[in-house]
């Protein structure tokens, strides 16, 4: 049996991945984890999420074939078994019961749901929750379909969530190691040692996202207090575990669990033609760069590009500090791929990563053209429209000229934005052999 849930928690406070602790905890005697619990980050541009959009399922049942550790709760190892030996039947109330008094119902954003089914929602709802914007009817239509049960509260768009993460299959996938505080801790202020963490970003070359080194920024440890006190994100689960033994933190966590997740996938991502590009997705774009990159108000950079169906301005904004230093290198004429989320009026392509495809030449005048018939140099017709011998009346073009090429800022190649402003998503470079 699947158990989806999303959208529990607030800005403040809370996280949803922590009811897996607490569902784990609860039917521990009745029940058996198959496979890993997943979190499942969903479309990052939808105006109504809470914080970082991230749905989570896992899977119960009486567990065979092999078991690894997937965590601990308060000193008891959890197993997660690779397959299902007989499935296990759990009221919907009785999952409500266990989970219920973590909701932070009091924020107006937060809207519950949770899903209970043997079946798995077909993978479409996956795709669309998590690049497009999802209708909750066409959600409640195939919890129907697969005879699925549900709760949800206030406007329920928590289903959309909590039916998107059952349907993940995985196919490009991470993992991520959160541990969390006891209860009696949740409010209490929180350090971990930088050197720690500097440790392990040097040494485990199968983690990511863990330290900004630009910005002197530690990305493990959430900014709000919540039950999290660290997640590692990475690619190799031994490793996640051994990284997790040399964070140093006041307090110690009491708990952690290792869940898979469609964090770093680009799953978000789709190939777009410019003209095609909507509000609220998130796209990859190629075309020429037809405007000087401008700075506007609150440091965020602006430039426009084209491909032909169509044109669309691109933005690196504030947050994302140095990599503004690449987009402002960039000069007309330059030819890019963007991949970014769509912000809507005017529809603007807030950059996650680009490739510098081709880089124009850049180029001054140092000397005008000298007349081929008298040698003189020629002056001048006006701004573009050439030159003139004032001799002889002698034409010459623009391109006749002399010129010096300047050497460009940027190279070929691709750039990011850093970890202090990456989203859950975007796949790091660090991972992006297979582009
Ligand atoms: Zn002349």
């Amino acid at each position: 049996m699947y158990i989806g849930i999303d959208d529990t928690d607030s800005r403040s406070g809370m996280c949803t991945t922590y009811l897996v602790v607490v569902l784990l905890r609860e039917f521990q005697d009745i029940a058996d984890i198959i496979g890993f619990p997943r979190l499942v980050r969903l479309n990052p541009n939808v105006p109504w999420k809470t914080r970082g959009n991230g749905a989570v399922t896992l899977r119960f049942g009486i567990g065979a074939g092999s078991r690894i550790q997937i965590g601990h709760i308060e000193g008891e190892p959890v197993y997660a078994y690779s397959k299902l030996k007989k499935t296990v039947c759990i009221d919907v109330e009785d999952i409500v019961k266990a989970v219920e008094r973590y909701f932070q119902l009091n924020d107006p954003n937060t809207n519950p749901g949770i899903v209970l089914s043997h079946k798995k929602p077909g993978e479409r709802i996956y795709w669309m929750a998590v690049r497009d914007i999802v209708n909750i009817e066409d959600i409640r239509d195939e919890l129907k379909r697969i005879n699925a049960r549900h709760k949800c509260f206030k406007d329920c768009r928590g289903l959309i969530g909590a039916t998107a993460s059952i349907a993940w299959r995985p196919r490009k996938y991470t993992y991520e190691l959160l541990a969390y505080l006891p209860e009696s801790e949740w409010s209490s202020e929180r350090t971990i040692s930088k050197s720690s963490v500097l440790k392990i970003n040097e040494k485990f070359k199968t983690l990511f996202d863990t330290y900004d080194n630009m910005n002197d920024y530690v990305a493990i440890m959430p900014r709000s207090k919540t039950p999290v006190l660290y997640g590692l994100r990475g690619t190799n689960v031994d490793d996640l575990r051994r990284a997790m033994k040399l964070v140093d933190s006041i307090p110690q966590p009491s708990s952690y669990l290792i869940f898979k997740t469609n964090q770093a996938t680009d799953d978000h991502i789709v190939k777009k033609k410019i003209s095609s590009v909507k509000a609220y997705e998130s796209v990859r774009i190629k075309g020429t760069v037809i405007s000087k990159p401008k700075v506007i108000e609150g440091g965020h950079i602006i430039f426009s590009i084209s491909d032909g169906s169509g044109m669309i301005e691109c933005a690196a904004y504030e947050p994302t500090k140095q990599f503004r230093n690449i987009i402002k290198a960039i000069i007309p004429g330059d030819v890019v791929e963007v991949f970014g989320g769509v912000r809507g009026e005017p529809l603007t392509v807030n950059i996650e990563k680009i490739r510098i495809i081709k880089l124009e030449e850049m180029r001054v005048k140092i000397k005008n053209p000298a007349c081929p018939i008298c040698g003189k140099s020629m002056e001048s017709i006006g701004k573009n429209k050439g030159y003139r011998c004032r001799k002889c009346g002698t034409r010459a073009s623009e391109k006749d000229a002399e010129y010096r090429t300047l050497p460009r800022e940027i190279h070929e190649g691709w750039y990011e934005v850093p970890v202090c402003a990456r989203r859950h998503l975007s796949r790091p470079l660090k991972l992006i052999a297979d582009i």
